[in-house]
């Protein structure tokens, strides 16, 4: 079977085409500035390696679809013969609340059920929605699979998930811990097992999923039972723009100062983190060329970045009453040696202890030292082929 993985932003649309039998992508490729001027797509043909780019007005998402479905079946460009090779679609939707722990096939009532998520993500799930309904029209019989961002965490206890405000604003609000990233943590969670030669259910996991977004998850037997992000993706550790927990007081007393709630806002998750600390930038290799050439707050920046990532490492062993395997994942976590090792860095205590020659290698990669009690991995995330994974499964039942 072959599936389209469809990740729908506001004026994006990202998309792969993968062959479920060699797990290859065969097309990939990116609509952009849909709805404004400019817009182009930029298209992939993976097994003759071209890449073409189209300008062509694209006036909404459905234009955008059409624009991709043209793509994958030309003759020149494209990778299928006709539409009728999709066996089904996979969506990226990143809020599914508690209306849904698992991926599911797309029907009238998820799509309800979805329409009720949306104040949770006012600027997320729209578009996803909205790419939805592209495909639908233009695609009515094939299948369409919704896979969700907070799904997997949706495992965790109540102990874990619940602020500790009135009851009511959970009952009336539904303001919780729900987590995000969640396809990337159960991939790499269950790349893991696979890489450990163990069975999920054996094992105790801290998957650190750490790109421009960060976010940490305690994985025990395969399910989520802790993650760092919360109600929304701003709490958890420092981020390339994103403050992480802080003290919520903070909010007030800027409020108080006479910030708008818009302004503290922007300034929470456009203008913090480890960019807001270091004044240089929100991308972990111009931080470390910084703090080389010896600027203080881009170390600073660093060492804040590290010391949290490390305590929620710490702090999710203690949860889960122990730990087999620390996961490295997504930009930060796949590429940056130097920050792995700042982070492990005081961890032998607890058995974990990386091997600096093999924290240098690239891709799927067990960096733990010959004596370390803890395995410690790098394991590339893959986000796309979990969707279609997860699309594959629920569509052949
Ligand atoms: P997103 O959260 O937007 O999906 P990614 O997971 O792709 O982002 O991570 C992007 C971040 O990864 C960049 O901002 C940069 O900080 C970091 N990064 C990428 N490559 C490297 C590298 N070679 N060394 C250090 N950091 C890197």
């Amino acid at each position: 079977m072959k599936i389209l993985v469809i990740n729908a932003g506001s004026s994006s649309l990202k998309y792969q085409l993968i062959d479920m039998t060699s797990h290859d992508v065969m097309a990939k490729g990116l609509c952009e500035r849909i709805g404004i001027d400019g817009s182009n797509l930029q298209h992939t043909n993976v097994g003759k390696g071209t890449k073409t780019k189209i300008e062509k007005p694209m006036k909404d998402h459905g234009d955008a679809i059409q624009m991709v479905i043209d793509a994958l079946v030309d003759g020149e460009i494209g990778v299928i013969a006709s539409m009728d090779e999709i066996g089904a679609v996979g969506h990226r939707v990143v809020h599914g609340a508690e209306e849904f722990a698992d991926s599911c096939i797309i029907t009238e009532a998820v799509m309800k059920a979805l329409e009720k998520c949306t104040p949770l993500a006012p600027l997320h799930n729209p578009p996803n929605i909205i790419g939805i309904e592209a495909c639908t029209k233009i695609m009515p019989n094939v299948p369409q699979v919704a896979v969700f961002d907070t799904a997997f965490h949706q495992t965790m206890p109540p102990k874990a998930y619940m602020y500790a405000l009135p009851y009511e604003c959970y009952e009336q609000d539904r303001i919780r811990k729900y987590g995000f990233h969640g396809t990337s943590h159960k991939y790499v969670a269950g790349e893991a097992a696979k890489v450990l030669g163990k069975k999920p259910e054996e094992l105790k996991i801290v998957t650190c999923h750490l790109g421009n977004g960060s976010s940490i998850t305690a994985v025990d037997g395969g399910k989520c039972v802790d993650t760092s992000m919360g109600f929304t993706p701003l709490d958890g550790v420092p981020m390339g723009t994103r403050t992480g927990s802080m003290d919520p007081a903070v909010v007030t007393y800027l409020v108080n100062k006479g910030m708008s709630a818009k302004e503290v806002d922007n300034l929470m998750n456009k203008k913090s983190g480890v960019q807001g600390v270091s004044g240089v930038s929100s991308d972990f290799r111009d931080l470390t060329a910084a703090a080389e050439e010896g600027n203080e707050r881009a170390k600073l920046a660093l060492d804040m970045f590290a010391y949290q990532v490390k305590k929620y490492i710490g702090s999710y062993a203690a949860a889960m009453g122990g730990i087999d395997a620390v996961v490295f994942t997504a930009g930060v976590g796949e590429n940056d040696a130097q920050t792995r090792a700042a982070i492990v860095d005081g961890l032998e205590f607890m058995g974990i202890k990386i091997d600096p020659e093999k924290n240098a290698a690239r891709g799927t990669v067990d960096i733990s030292a010959a004596d370390a009690a803890v395995k410690t991995l790098v394991i590339p995330t893959n986000e796309e082929l979990m969707i279609a994974i997860d699309t594959c499964r629920l569509v052949e039942g």
